[in-house]
């Protein structure tokens, strides 16, 4: 596709609604939305030129617009298989050369794709490979659905199907991009299209108060997954900048707001850090500050960053401070360490080819 220029209209980022409102004033029956629509989210063809089987009015606009027709699908620059085969990575170029990471995981028939929603972090989160990078942009709309499609080139590319999962827990803070995050993941819940079931999307964010209070009012609800790392705001503001700005009260006021509205529950996730937060006493503080809310936590064991010393936490550790947890009452898993080989685990991915 053409670079950007003004007046471009950008494919992956419209709503099933826009798209026919798109061709309406271009004077084509609205009634072609659809397949215009499956052929964007759908096909299995980048580029819609090919895409043979679309009725002959729409093709007709197709190749007329065409230098103002956009859609932002990436350039593979590479594709990471962990060991176990697993878990791929994929190192993606954006039309404006800056590179994201998408990871897919899982077993074939139950696939989770790993988004990214913005190009570096602002958050400054110390032992995050993405938060050392620093912010460099928002992710639009369209390049969070090109991620998806990609993803499913790729499976489908492998005879594999199902991706069933996505969870935005790649590089950046999605609740610090919420309107295009949210814009994307009603096209890619669309039924019409890629229909990933909206109880099969997971948001993880570091806790931006206000952005959780409006997520918890959407008409659709996603769930929320919130990274708390630390039960005070001391220990917590040392690993999270902006925990000055948004404290563990505030964050957990919200997400209560968000499990009353919703009625889902709140994933919690805690990066376990040998000899910071992994005591048994920090896990009986965790139970307790989390105690009657609707919530799980899940354990992560530090990936290694260049930008941070810290070291992982046992095993054996990680499931004792598991089962003080669970003996609290509340659920608690430990999330396997996947695509570690592959600098593809959380907190890794900073765009470097390995
Ligand atoms: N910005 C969002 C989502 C992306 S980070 C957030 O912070 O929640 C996804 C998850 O990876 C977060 O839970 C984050 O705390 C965790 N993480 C970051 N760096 C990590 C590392 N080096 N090892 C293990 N988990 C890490
Ligand atoms: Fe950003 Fe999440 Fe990394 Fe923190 S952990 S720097 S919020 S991507």
């Amino acid at each position: 596709m053409p670079a950007s220029t003004p007046n471009q209209i950008q494919l992956h980022a419209l709503n099933y609604d826009e798209l026919s409102e798109v061709l309406a004033s271009a004077g084509v029956r609205t009634v072609h939305t659809r397949p215009l629509w499956q052929a964007l989210h759908r096909g299995a063809e980048a580029d819609l030129r090919e895409g043979t089987e679309l009725p002959p009015p729409l093709r007709r606009w197709i190749r007329e617009n065409w230098n103002n027709l956009r859609t932002d699908t990436p350039e593979i620059v590479s594709e990471i298989r962990s060991d176990d085969g697993y878990t791929r990575k994929l190192l993606l170029r954006l039309d404006d050369g800056h590179e994201i990471e998408t990871v897919i995981m899982g077993y074939p028939g139950r696939f989770t794709a790993c988004l990214s929603t913005q190009v570096g972090c602002a958050m400054g989160c110390v032992f995050c490979a993405t938060g050392q990078m620093g912010y460099v942009r928002q992710l639009r709309t369209g390049e969070m659905v090109a991620q998806v499609h990609t993803v499913q080139r790729i499976l489908q590319a492998n005879g594999e199907l199902g991706l069933r999962n996505l969870v935005l827990m790649g590089m950046g803070e999605p609740l610090h991009n919420y309107d295009q995050v949210m814009r994307a993941m009603q096209i890619v819940t669309d039924n019409r299209g890629i229909g990933i079931g909206n109880s099969r999307v997971t948001v993880s964010t570091v806790g931006v108060v206000p952005a959780i209070r409006r997520f918890a009012k959407e008409d659709v609800s996603y769930n929320l997954a919130v990274s708390l790392h630390a039960t005070n705001d001391e220990d917590r503001t040392a690993l999270i900048p902006v925990n000055r700005r948004w404290p563990i009260a505030d964050i957990l006021d919200a997400c209560r707001y968000y499990t009353e509205k919703t009625s889902r529950k709140v994933l919690f996730g805690w990066t376990l850090i040998a000899g910071k937060n992994d005591s048994p006493q920090q896990a009986r503080e965790v139970a307790a500050l989390l105690a009657g809310m609707d919530a799980h936590v899940n354990l992560i064991r530090l990936n290694p960053t260049a930008g941070y010393g810290g070291i992982a936490t046992e095993s054996s550790s990680a499931e004792e401070f598991s089962r003080i947890i669970q003996e609290s009452g509340l659920p608690c898993t430990i999330r396997q360490r996947r695509g570690i080989d592959v600098g593809a685990g959380c907190g890794q991915l900073a765009a470097k080819q390995t």
